[in-house]
């Protein structure tokens, strides 16, 4: 096929479609009252929500005439590895640079995350997530000043438990849907438990495993999940969540144990 003619037929299609209708709720700032407006963006073929986004930035006017400000929102990646771009989408917490316009309904309704602090319009304040990141000390211990030498080895069975787990991007689409983490209280939400597994299971990273088993032990930490399942279900990277919170359920239960006896 002559790949001329094949661009040509699709550039036809695309602008014989009608415009993507696009609902934002938009909020100027944190104290301030939220209103939605709408949005008519022409159609081409295979466009995402971020592409949709700029097009409305560079052309703020809404479906029915109205000049407003250009809509606000976070991004980074723009491939699903950052988890900055995070939002609801027609009510569903993901990410807006792998959500496609054509798999979705119509209008389209964006949002922000409803679990972070707003900053403004679509874009939420994910620090929480990152400090209780810090809180359980989610990290391998190496001092970095001089050459260590090789780590220890780590067997293909335990790469493969792990592996699955590092591949969080701490997007907090399993703390939006999850019940028991809300905006006023305290607790951690099953990302943080993940990473906890996560350097746990890791032989360097096991030099702070007691540390993280109490801090996950106290206020704020494992015993506030209540396994509704949802974080599974939102996901965008398929962990393991029930798993992670289990194993870390089971390591808390041992670690409390053998801190009683040894009393
Ligand atoms: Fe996002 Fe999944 Fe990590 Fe939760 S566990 S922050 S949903 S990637």
């Amino acid at each position: 096929m002559n790949p001329t003619t094949t661009r040509a037929t699709d550039t036809t299609s695309s602008s014989s479609k009608p415009p993507i209708l696009i609902r934002i709720k938009r909020q100027d700032s944190p104290d301030q009252a939220s209103r939605w407006e709408e949005f008519a963006v022409p159609y081409r073929a295979n466009m995402n929500i971020i592409s949709c986004l700029q097009w409305i930035a560079a052309h703020p006017t809404t479906a029915d005439g109205k000049a407003t400000s250009a809509p606000v929102w976070d991004s980074g990646c723009l491939e699903e590895v950052c988890g900055a771009c995070t939002m609801v989408i027609n009510g569903k917490v993901r990410q807006s640079c792998s959500a496609l316009v054509d798999k979705l309904e119509q209008p389209i309704t964006l949002e922000p995350m409803t679990k972070f602090p707003l900053v403004r319009d679509l874009w939420v304040d994910r620090n929480r997530l990152f400090n209780d990141l810090k809180k359980v000390k989610a990290w391998v211990p190496i001092d970095g000043t001089y050459d260590l030498g090789a780590g220890p080895p780590i067997s293909q069975e335990l790469q493969q438990e792990r592996y699955p787990l590092s591949r969080c991007i701490s997007c907090g689409c399993c703390l939006e849907a999850c019940p028991q983490y809300t905006p006023t209280n305290n607790f951690v939400g099953a990302a943080v438990i993940s990473q906890v597994r996560l350097f746990n299971d890791h032989p360097t990273g096991a030099a702070l495993k007691n540390e993280r088993l109490e801090a996950i032990m106290g206020e704020g930490g494992i015993t506030e999940c209540g396994k509704a399942g949802n974080c599974v279900e939102v996901c965008p990277k398929q962990i393991p969540l029930l798993e992670s919170i289990a194993a870390v359920q089971r390591q808390t239960t041992v670690y409390a144990v053998k801190k009683f006896f040894s009393k």
